[in-house]
C-alpha cells in the first residue's frame, strides 16, 4: 500500500496522484466539491485498492470537507465521477466507485461524454456543469483521444486538461482535431471573465533541465517538474504544432513538453 499524494489546491478543490509506487504513470486525479454535489476528474491507472485505496482517498476527502462545511448535510455526498479522457490510465479506477451509494460515472464514449454534459454542437461548445454555487465549464478537446474534454474552474483559475496539454509528452493522435483543440483553448482563454490562471494536466515527465523528458516506465523523478502551466503554454503548444507534421515517429521538443504522433 502506498499513500496518495494529497494536496489541497483551494479550501474546495483536492489534487490527488496516484504514487509512482503504484504505477509509473502517476496520474493526477481533482476532487472539486460544490454545494450540490462533488466532481472527481479521472479514477488513475488502476481498479487494485490495495495499490491504490481511490474509494477510502476520496471518502475521506469528502467527510473532511463536509466536516469543514456544516451547512452541506446531504448524505451520501453526491459524487460525479467524469474523465479528462478515456485512456486506460484516467479510467481504471470507475469501479471502485461505481458501487459507492450517490455517485454518477460519466461513460466514456464520446457519445456518453456528449449527452451528459448536454452539447448540441460537440466539439466546438463549451457546456457549464453546476456543481452547486459552482460552475466549472467543460470544453470539447479531442485530439489526443477521442471523448477528451477539458475542464474549467472559476472558482479557481485552474484549467485542467488532461493529457492534452501537460509537462511532458503530448501525444497527438488526430493532428487537425488537436490543432482545433488548442485552438479552442486559447480562444477560451482569451475571452473568459474568470481568468485562467494556469494550467494542470494529469502527469509529469519533464525534468527540470529544458526539454529533457523521463522516459516512459520512470519511476524516480526527483526533478520533475512542477505540474502547472502557464496560460501562455497553449501559445507554445500551438506553434510548435507549426513544426509537428503527424508522420510516425514526428516529434518536435521545446523546454517543457515534447509533442509526439501518437
Ligand atoms: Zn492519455
Amino acid at each position: 500500500m502506498n499513500d496518495p499524494e494529497i494536496t489541497w489546491l483551494s479550501p474546495d478543490t483536492v489534487q490527488i496522484r496516484q504514487p509512482k509506487s503504484s504505477h509509473w504513470e502517476a496520474p493526477f486525479l481533482f476532487l472539486l466539491f460544490g454545494r450540490a454535489r462533488v466532481l472527481l476528474i479521472d479514477t488513475g491507472a488502476t481498479g487494485d485498492e490495495r495499490v491504490f485505496p481511490l474509494r477510502d482517498t476520496v471518502e475521506t476527502l469528502t467527510d473532511t470537507w463536509l466536516r469543514r462545511n456544516p451547512v452541506v448535510f446531504t448524505r451520501p455526498y453526491p459524487l460525479v465521477v467524469a474523465h479528462s479522457h478515456a485512456h486506460r490510465d484516467h479510467i481504471a479506477g470507475d469501479a471502485l466507485l461505481a458501487a459507492r451509494p450517490g455517485t454518477t460515472v460519466v461513460g466514456t464514449t464520446p457519445a456518453q461524454v456528449i449527452a451528459f454534459f448536454g452539447f448540441r454542437s460537440w466539439p466546438d461548445e463549451t457546456v457549464e456543469f453546476d456543481l452547486g454555487q459552482r460552475i466549472v465549464d467543460v470544453i470539447g478537446g479531442p485530439g489526443h483521444e477521442p471523448s477528451a474534454v477539458a475542464f474549467f474552474d472559476r472558482e479557481t483559475g485552474i484549467l485542467f486538461t488532461g493529457d492534452t496539454v501537460l509537462p511532458g509528452h503530448l501525444y497527438v493522435r488526430d493532428r487537425s482535431q488537436y490543432v482545433a483543440t488548442i485552438e479552442r483553448l486559447q480562444r477560451f482563454r482569451d475571452a473568459s471573465t474568470a481568468p485562467v490562471r494556469e494550467l494542470r494536466g494529469a502527469h509529469v515527465e519533464m525534468s527540470a533541465t529544458p526539454g529533457v523528458v523521463y522516459p516512459p516506465g520512470t519511476i524516480d523523478q526527483p526533478d520533475e517538474l512542477p505540474l502547472a502551466l502557464a496560460p501562455r503554454i497553449l501559445d507554445r503548444v500551438r506553434s510548435a504544432l507549426d513544426e509537428f507534421g503527424d508522420e510516425p515517429g514526428a516529434r518536435v521538443v521545446r523546454k517543457r513538453f515534447i509533442l509526439a504522433a501518437d
